[in-house]
């Protein structure tokens, strides 16, 4: 029995970059359990709590962010997500920390901290050459496995009480490392502080985030999750930088995600300059005047109209006596799930990720499996819920000599029929 958080008992927060209350709500998605919650019991899976899932913007300073958090407890703790397993996630740390080693004279004297470590998957690069390491993971699990790989780790959240007395901090870190952590961190401008307390004019400061404006110009909603707590533009991050006293000395736009922003902050002063890239795409928004409630809006009625076919797609395929099945099991394939009314019209939900196989997903108890049961299931309706990887997914239909209808909700809702 699923059980429902009401709007009211939630505390409502200011906008996080500038404290002002006036916002208006951009997004409204319909009740969601926390996305990643998937569980090993179907009865447990669908016990779980349901919450509101709403976007606001700031009528301030213009930034979008969900306007109340709930437990982090309650996503942490059971966090699943692993670096390692994270499609394209490996190549990219991989061409970053290159570009990095090769500007910035990094030694094996230096040491690495890196906040949502996860699973050390980007330390572990840094390992290699010899630096030291600490990581910052407060979910049990990706901790272990850091720590698994001889990575020191501090399990808890970032705070500076948890830093400084961890023992662990043994210098001034030369690279202090955000990576797709930036945007869950409910008070941004205040870890910004925290790390400037700790940086001398040498660190450089790394964040690796979505960039929002990228993303909503592709209608790519499905990173609206509960944990998911900002969407950033370089308006955004100019303010919060500027406010911590740090300055962006390195920018450059990278595909993952729809669109991420990979930066660079060193304290402010006469040595670092601010990057002529991020000056650039700062004013490029604000000639555009983007990101606007008017692309929020269009992306809801967007997918009204997606849900509509997808919907119809199922009932045709249900009356034929098909197996409607859904490929992608993560944070953003439940938002979508529950976005589009679908939740509870999937036999199956398949992912390549053979961690998952045999879990139940969150809200519907819907079980997970290895894409290999396609086999058995010819004449399936294949939704694939995790767009984004979309030409990765249709390899592996192909690989697999899938027989059956193939939809793409997003960008455009396209269908497909497979004949092996
Ligand atoms: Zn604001």
């Amino acid at each position: 029995m699923l059980m429902s958080i009401d709007a009211s008992a939630l505390t409502y927060r200011p906008c996080p970059i500038c404290d002002s209350t006036n916002r208006r709500t951009v997004l409204s998605l319909p009740h969601t359990p926390l996305g990643d919650r998937f569980c090993d019991d179907s009865s447990e899976a669908k016990a779980l709590k349901i919450y509101p899932l709403q976007v606001d913007r700031c009528q301030s300073c213009g930034h979008s962010f969900i306007p109340y958090s709930t437990d982090p407890e309650d996503s942490y703790k059971h966090y699943l997500f692993n670096s390692g397993k994270s499609p394209g996630l490996a190549e990219i740390f991989s061409e970053i920390i290159s570009d990095l080693l090769a500007r910035h004279q990094i030694c094996s004297d230096d040491l690495i901290l890196d906040i949502g470590a996860n699973d050390g998957s980007w330390l572990s690069y840094f390992g290699d050459i010899g630096c030291s390491l600490l990581g910052v993971e407060p979910a049990p699990t990706p901790a272990a496995i850091s720590k698994s790989r001889g990575i020191p780790v501090i399990n808890d959240y970032f705070t500076l009480p948890n830093v400084l007395h961890s023992g662990l901090l043994t210098q001034t870190p030369r690279v202090i490392s955000l990576n797709y952590v930036f945007a869950n961190l409910p008070n941004p401008h205040e870890i910004l502080c925290d790390i400037a307390s700790l940086i001398d004019d040498n660190t450089v400061t790394t964040v690796l985030t979505g960039y929002h404006p990228a993303q909503l110009a592709v209608s790519m909603f499905d990173y609206v999750y509960h944990e998911h707590l900002s969407y950033y533009s370089c308006q955004d991050l100019q303010a919060l930088a500027e406010k911590a006293g740090l300055t962006i000395t390195h920018c450059r736009e990278t595909p993952q995600k729809g669109g991420s922003l990979y930066l660079e902050m060193q304290k402010s002063s006469r040595d670092h300059s601010t990057s002529i890239i991020f000056e650039t795409m700062l004013k490029r928004e604000i000639w555009l005047d983007t990101p606007r409630d008017a692309q929020w809006l269009r992306v809801q009625e967007h997918l009204a109209k997606t849900g509509q076919s997808v919907r119809s797609s199922i009932e045709e395929a249900r009356s034929k006596g098909n197996r409607v099945i859904g490929y992608g099991a993560s944070h953003s394939t439940t938002t979508l799930c529950y976005a589009l009314s679908i939740e509870s019209s999937l036999d199956f939900i398949i992912d390549d990720n053979d961690t998952r196989h045999g879990l139940y997903a969150p809200g519907t108890g819907c079980e997970v499996a290895s894409p290999r049961i396609l086999t058995e299931n010819p004449g399936a309706l294949v939704i694939i819920l995790a767009w984004q990887h979309g030409p990765k997914i249709v390899d592996n239909l192909i690989r697999l000599h899938f027989q059956g209808s193939v939809i793409m909700p997003f960008p455009s809702y396209s269908k497909d029929v497979f004949n092996g």
